[in-house]
C-alpha cells in the first residue's frame, strides 16, 4: 500500500464514511456473459444479438463490452466483425453505431427507452437482474432483440473489509451506474447495505459532495473508469493498482495489487499514526514544560533537564516504533484467522 504523503495519512484517519465504486473495485471488473435470452426464442436472433454487439462493443473499452467481444468471438470464431459507423458511446449507459446501415443499440433499460425501444418484451424473459447480473439489452433498427446477462464475480475479501470497516465505526455505501437490483444484490453479497445505483459518471462526484454535506468526510475507493471525478472530489481517494493512470496519478493512497482489504488497514494505519503522534506531542511537552522551568528555577541541576529533553526524543522514537510492531501485530492475526501458517 502506498500513501502519496503525510499529509494523506494525516487525512485519512478522519474519514466517516468509504464509498466503494462497483464494477472494478468491489468485483474484479473483469466480468463474463453468462446467459443471453432472444425475444423471438430463435438460434438466429441470439447469432444476430452476438455478432452485431459484439461488432459495436469493440469500440468501447468499458469492462461489460469486454465480456460481449469475448463471448461472440468464442461462440462464432469464424465470423467476421462488420464494420460500424457513427460509434457512440453513452457514459454508463451503453453503446450504439450503424451496423451494415441498420442502428444497433447495447445498454442498460434507460438508453433503449430513451431511444424508443419498446421493452415490454423483457417481462415474459427471465430477469438477469435478481442473480447479481448486468443486464444488456440489444436492440436493432429500434426493436429489441434480446437480453444478456453479464456477471462479474466480487472480490472474495470484500465481505470481510466491509466488516472491518463497519467495526471501525464507519459507514460503507456501494456506488454504481449500474440498476438498483444488480447493485443491491453485490451489496448484500459484500455486507453493503447502503446503495446509490443508477448514478451516471458525472453525477458520481455530486453523490460524494452530497455526503460531504451532510457533515461526513469520505473516503473513495474506484479504479476511475467512470468514477475519476468522484475520486477527486473526496476528502480522501484510494485507487486500485489496476485502474486508469489518471486514478493512480490523482490517488491519496495506491492499492497496487487491488485487495480491498487494504481499506480497512489505510484507515487503521492512519489512526494509529495519528494516535502516536499526539502522544508524541504530549510526552515532548511534558518533559520540556516540566523540566525547563524547573531548571531555570534552580530546582533540578540543568544538566539533569538537558537529559531529559534527550531522553524525550528517544521517548519519541521509540513511541513510533510502537507501529511497525502494531503491523507485524495486525499481519499476525489476521494469518491466524485465515489459519495459515503465521511466518513474519
Ligand atoms: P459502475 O458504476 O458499476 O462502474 P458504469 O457507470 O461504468 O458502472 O456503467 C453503468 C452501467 O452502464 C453498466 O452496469 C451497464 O449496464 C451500462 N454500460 C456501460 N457501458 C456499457 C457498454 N459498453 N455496453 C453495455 N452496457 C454498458
Ligand atoms: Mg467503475
Amino acid at each position: 500500500m502506498l500513501f502519496r504523503g503525510g499529509e494523506q495519512l494525516e487525512n485519512a484517519y478522519k474519514t466517516t464514511a468509504v464509498v466503494f465504486d462497483k464494477t472494478g473495485t468491489v468485483t474484479y471488473g473483469a466480468p463474463e456473459v453468462t446467459r443471453v435470452f432472444s425475444v423471438t426464442g430463435s438460434p438466429d436472433d441470439i447469432q444476430d444479438m452476438f455478432i452485431l454487439s459484439a461488432a459495436v462493443e469493440r469500440l468501447s473499452e468499458h469492462p461489460v463490452a469486454g465480456a460481449v467481444t469475448r463471448a461472440a468471438a468464442y461462440r462464432y470464431p469464424s465470423a467476421l466483425p462488420p464494420c460500424v459507423d457513427d460509434f457512440r458511446s453513452a457514459a454508463g449507459q451503453g453503446v450504439s453505431g450503424l451496423v451494415a446501415g441498420r442502428e444497433v443499440i447495447c445498454g442498460n433499460r434507460s438508453m433503449l427507452s430513451a431511444a424508443g425501444v419498446d421493452l415490454s418484451p423483457l417481462e415474459a424473459l427471465p430477469d438477469v437482474r435478481d442473480a447479481a447480473e448486468t443486464e444488456v439489452c440489444v436492440a436493432r433498427e429500434g426493436v429489441l432483440l434480446g437480453v444478456m446477462g453479464v456477471a462479474d464475480r466480487i472480490k472474495p475479501e470484500a465481505p470481510a473489509a466491509v466488516e472491518k470497516l463497519k467495526k471501525l465505526g464507519i459507514e460503507v455505501w456501494l456506488l454504481t451506474g449500474d440498476n438498483g437490483r444488480t447493485a443491491a444484490a453485490i451489496g448484500s453479497q459484500a455486507g453493503i447495505e447502503l446503495v446509490m445505483s443508477e448514478v451516471p459518471p458525472e453525477k458520481k462526484a455530486e453523490k460524494i459532495k452530497e455526503l460531504q454535506a451532510h457533515g461526513k468526510r469520505v473516503c473513495m475507493v474506484g479504479d476511475g473508469i467512470n468514477d475519476a471525478p468522484a475520486l477527486s472530489a473526496a476528502d480522501t481517494s484510494i485507487a486500485m493498482g489496476g485502474g486508469t493512470d489518471v486514478a493512480i496519478d490523482a490517488s491519496d493512497v495506491l492499492l497496487p495489487g487491488g485487495n480491498i482489504d487494504g481499506v480497512p488497514l489505510a484507515l487503521y494505519i492512519s489512526r494509529a499514526t495519528m494516535r502516536v503522534i499526539k502522544s508524541n506531542l504530549l510526552w515532548a511537552l511534558l518533559y520540556n514544560i516540566v523540566c525547563i522551568p524547573m531548571a531555570a528555577c534552580g530546582i533540578i541541576n540543568p544538566s539533569i533537564a538537558s537529559a531529559a529533553m534527550s531522553f524525550s526524543s528517544i521517548a519519541v522514537m521509540m513511541n513510533s516504533l510502537r507501529l511497525k510492531h502494531m503491523g507485524e501485530k495486525k499481519k499476525l492475526r489476521s494469518h491466524a484467522k485465515k489459519g495459515e501458517a503465521a511466518q513474519v
